[in-house]
């Protein structure tokens, strides 16, 4: 495994729409392996591959729901190609964001509660999740990354976070 080199705003990668992963190969699997690699050392809650200048549509998210206040909490990696929103709760809430790729800035923005996700796994094979709460945030920024979206795009309040205040970054 090897450390990827995380790509900042503006960098035109990040703006493009990523291609469909087709081939999960060798080549996949060792890109697959880097990402969780890469995201765990930055760290952060999750990373979509165009944030290492890779235009392909693959996210991993590695998260355990209320992680912030209970440290023992289990957490859950998720690795899904081709990612799809194909359901959305009526529901929005505001949350505070971060992002790798945008250091140094944090924002409020507003998410589904609830969505369901289809996608595959690292082998090609379907997938289906039902998602919430934090976690169904973290795919949204993610696959939003995967469309050239950054969440400062949709935030209604961007600012320079102070020291003190700990952000998970995706
Ligand atoms: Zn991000």
């Amino acid at each position: 495994m090897t450390l990827r080199k995380i790509i900042y705003m503006p960098d035109p990668v990040l703006r493009r729409k990523a291609h469909k992963v087709i081939d999960f190969g060798k080549e996949f699997q060792g890109l697959v392996d880097d990402m969780i690699e890469t995201m765990r050392q930055a760290p952060g809650v999750g990373l979509a591959a165009p944030q290492v200048n890779v235009s392909q549509r693959l996210i991993v998210i590695e998260y355990g729901e209320n992680e912030e206040e209970d440290e023992d909490v289990v957490k859950k990696l998720y690795v899904v190609a081709n990612p799809e929103i194909i359901h959305t709760s009526d529901t929005k809430v505001k949350g505070v964001e971060a992002c790798l790729s945008v250091p140094g800035l944090a924002g409020e923005v507003e998410r589904y509660t609830q969505i369901t996700v289809k996608g595959q796994n690292r082998r090609g094979q379907l997938l289906h999740l039902k998602l919430e709460g934090w976690t169904a945030r973290i795919f949204q920024h993610e696959i939003d990354h995967l469309n050239g979206i950054l969440f400062v795009d949709l935030a209604e309040r961007v600012w320079k976070p102070k020291e003190e205040e700990v952000l998970q970054a995706d």
